[in-house]
């Protein structure tokens, strides 16, 4: 038997369906997409990261398979913006605060530049304005990582089907070291994690029953 165990697993508001194989097993997959479970098309696939490996080619619709593409480019380029508009906030607040002080001082605007540029040292000036400037970051950060997370939902709503049952990945693999070292493959979309499970050997009780973790 290939298949060691079937957990279930709660992300959220949702649930994920994780199936344990031994290392060396060498999974079948049932020929349906794994994100909306609908025919698969021919040479349209998901590529899966596994550690160290090349990627696993699972085969999907076309659909799916693009929108995995797009999903995955945005996801990892989200920390990057979230780092970037934090930045430039915190930048744009200091610089407007120098320009604005400039010009108090100087009664013109001649200055402002020069006032707003002298501004981005302050958070370098003291330990308690670096804090400042830090804890501002983070609040920040919390926030943009609020809209770029939310703006996924509508990138979603024009990309997939509404049968994709995708919300971070609909499937990925990991590797799991225990007392019982295994591949975990962790599918998004239920149904089609218990036919894997069952193609691959799993017991109808064990699919039927998975524990949770
Ligand atoms: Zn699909
Ligand atoms: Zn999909």
């Amino acid at each position: 038997m290939a298949v060691l165990k079937v957990l279930t697993e709660k992300v959220g508001p949702r649930q994920v369906l994780h199936v344990d194989m031994a290392l060396d097993a060498v999974p079948s997959f049932p020929d349906a997409c794994p994100c909306c479970m609908e025919a698969v098309n021919k040479g349209s696939f998901i590529a899966v990261k596994r550690k160290g490996r090349d990627d696993l080619e699972v085969p999907a619709c076309a659909v799916c398979a693009k929108h995995t593409v797009i999903n995955n480019i945005y996801s990892s380029i989200t920390g990057i913006l979230i780092l970037v508009f934090t930045v430039l906030t915190i930048a744009g607040v200091l610089m407007y605060r120098g320009a604005h002080i400039a010009k108090e001082v100087s009664g013109g605007t001649e200055y402002s530049m020069v006032g707003a540029l002298n501004a981005l040292k302050w958070p370098f000036t003291s330990t308690i304005r670096g804090g400042i400037t830090f804890v501002a970051g983070i609040f920040l950060a919390i926030i943009y990582a609020f809209i770029f997370g939310g703006l996924m939902y509508p990138v979603g709503f024009f990309l997939n089907k509404r049968t994709c049952k995708w919300f971070q990945q609909a499937v990925r693999m990991s590797s799991v070291f225990g007392s019982q070292n295994c591949q975990r493959f962790t599918f998004e979309n239920i149904s089609y994690g218990e036919h894997f499970a069952l193609l691959n050997g799993a017991s109808e009780s064990d699919v039927k029953s998975p524990k949770s973790i």
